[in-house]
């Protein structure tokens, strides 16, 4: 399953639409049910508008009425090559993703099927604000 969610950001990726950073971005988030729903980044001419791949795949899933996660898959780097670095969510990403998932989901940052990292969300976010904060 690992290497099909791998595959499936690294074929999101392909659509990235980068024309200002040229840095393109694939995640591939795994739901609870098993079905993987894919997305990319999408940059915009006014910056603030743009949307990271992580929150682009966890908003699609939502909005198709999936809300709870098991793995997301993140491939990046320079649009048309292949990722050199593995390429980790920005905090708005892992704060988002806090919001639907439990302790044991796994972030999986990849640079192919057969190179990547594992993490806890715990570990890349530790500490998490979530709804039982604010009850
Ligand atoms: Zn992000």
């Amino acid at each position: 399953m690992r290497e099909e969610l791998i595959r499936a950001a690294l074929s999101a990726r392909e659509n990235a639409y980068v024309p200002y950073s040229g840095y393109a971005v694939g995640a591939a988030l795994l739901t609870e049910d098993g079905e993987i729903v894919a997305g990319c980044n999408v940059e915009n001419a006014s910056f603030g508008a743009t949307n990271c791949a992580e929150r682009t795949a966890v908003f699609k899933a939502v909005s198709q009425g999936k809300r709870r996660f098991r793995a997301i898959a993140i491939a990046g780097g320079e649009k048309g090559k292949e990722p050199v670095d593995y390429a980790y969510p920005c905090g708005i990403c892992r704060q988002v993703m806090n919001e639907f998932v439990a302790e044991d989901f796994q972030v999986i940052v990849a640079r192919s099927t057969a190179d990547y990292q594992e993490y806890c969300l715990d570990k890349l976010l530790p500490h998490g604000f979530g709804g039982e904060s604010i009850r």
